[in-house]
């Protein structure tokens, strides 16, 4: 069996794998997609010491870092079930089972699409998700934010401080952020909030330069003339196949103690399919570090 078994390959599984095979550990790692999400990423510009970075190109950093050290890599696997007996058990759609004395758990999250033309096409062109990671590439433009919870309406928020316009599309009538949030949102100059639009396209030729919706009130289209449509409807933690094993909260988000323990003795989480507040790249691999850490502490006092 494993000492430590690692479940996922991006940013906090590779950072958690390379943690433990430190300590001299038997470490193995299963991902379905080694890299994860930044796989899906163009430009890093906040992943700290490095000023400029590419996904991709940060994703190879990573495989080529954890093959550095002795880490059983199992890439385009899919692991489907956990349970906990004598030893954790983890099994893949495969039907093969790994068995390990510690687990941590850093499958990540997906953003919500929208699903409408446009989306996936222009996506890294002026589509994007992360307001952290993509804002100050709007400087100056107008951009519209799609969503009017509280991710959508601090996303806004964030933006208006950048870009030149803001335009917040909510699909109900009313927003549903926090009042404080909504307070502060009304209160900033550039920002125009449309509730009941439903988001019917994202334009453009080479890049995005527009967007058409529908008001769900009176059933006419208008289009907005911008350059950027950040997508803020949700982030889903890929943590469906713990159901009933795992503790998790009302967002599916993993619930992890400061040492990144599960309510399972032995399961460990990291990044974002945790309850972490925030899910950033350098984030992630704080807490996989964190994860590993307290694999190792826990094996050495059971
Ligand atoms: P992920 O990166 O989501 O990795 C999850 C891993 O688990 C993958 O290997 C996946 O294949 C695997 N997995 C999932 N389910 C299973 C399963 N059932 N079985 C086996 N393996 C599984 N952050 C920044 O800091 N800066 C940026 O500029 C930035 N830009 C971004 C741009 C985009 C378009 C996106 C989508 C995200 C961006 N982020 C950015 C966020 C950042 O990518 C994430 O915070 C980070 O990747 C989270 O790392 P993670 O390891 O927790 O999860």
């Amino acid at each position: 069996p494993f000492d430590v078994l690692v479940v996922g390959g991006g940013p906090a599984g590779a950072t958690a794998a390379i943690y433990a095979a430190r300590k001299g550990i038997r470490t193995g790692i299963v991902a379905e997609r080694f890299g994860g999400q930044i796989l899906d990423t163009l430009g890093i510009e906040n992943f700290i010491s490095v000023k400029y970075t590419e996904g991709p190109k940060l994703a190879a950093s990573l495989e080529e870092h954890v093959k550095h050290y002795n880490v059983d890599i199992m890439n385009l696997q899919r692991v489907q079930r956990l349970e906990k007996k004598d030893l954790i058990e983890v099994e893949l759609e495969n039907g093969a089972v790994l068995k390990s004395k510690t687990v941590i758990i850093a499958t990540g999250a997906r953003w919500r699409n929208l699903g409408v033309p446009g989306e996936s096409e222009f996506k890294n062109k002026g589509v994007a998700y992360c307001p952290h990671c993509d804002g100050p590439l709007f400087e100056g433009k107008h951009v519209a934010v799609i969503g009017g919870g509280n991710s959508g309406v601090e996303a806004a928020i964030d933006l208006a401080g950048i870009a030149k316009h803001v335009t917040v599309l909510e699909f109900a009538p009313e927003l549903k952020a926090d009042a404080v949030l909504q307070d502060r949102l009304y209160s900033l100059p550039n920002v125009t909030v449309i509730k009941n639009a439903q988001t019917k396209e994202i334009a453009g030729t080479d890049k995005v330069n527009g967007i058409t919706y529908i008001d769900r009130a009176t059933g006419k289209e208008h289009h907005i003339e911008l350059q950027g449509v950040f997508v803020q409807i949700g982030l889903v933690p890929n943590t469906e196949w713990l159901d009933g094993v795992v503790e998790r909260n009302r967002f599916g988000e993993i619930i992890v103690d400061k040492r990144g323990a599960t309510n399972v003795p032995g399961v460990f989480a990291a990044g974002d399919c945790t309850d972490s507040a925030y899910k950033q790249i350098i984030i992630s691999m704080g807490s996989g570090a964190t994860a590993a850490l307290g694999a190792f502490d826990y094996l050495i006092r059971n």
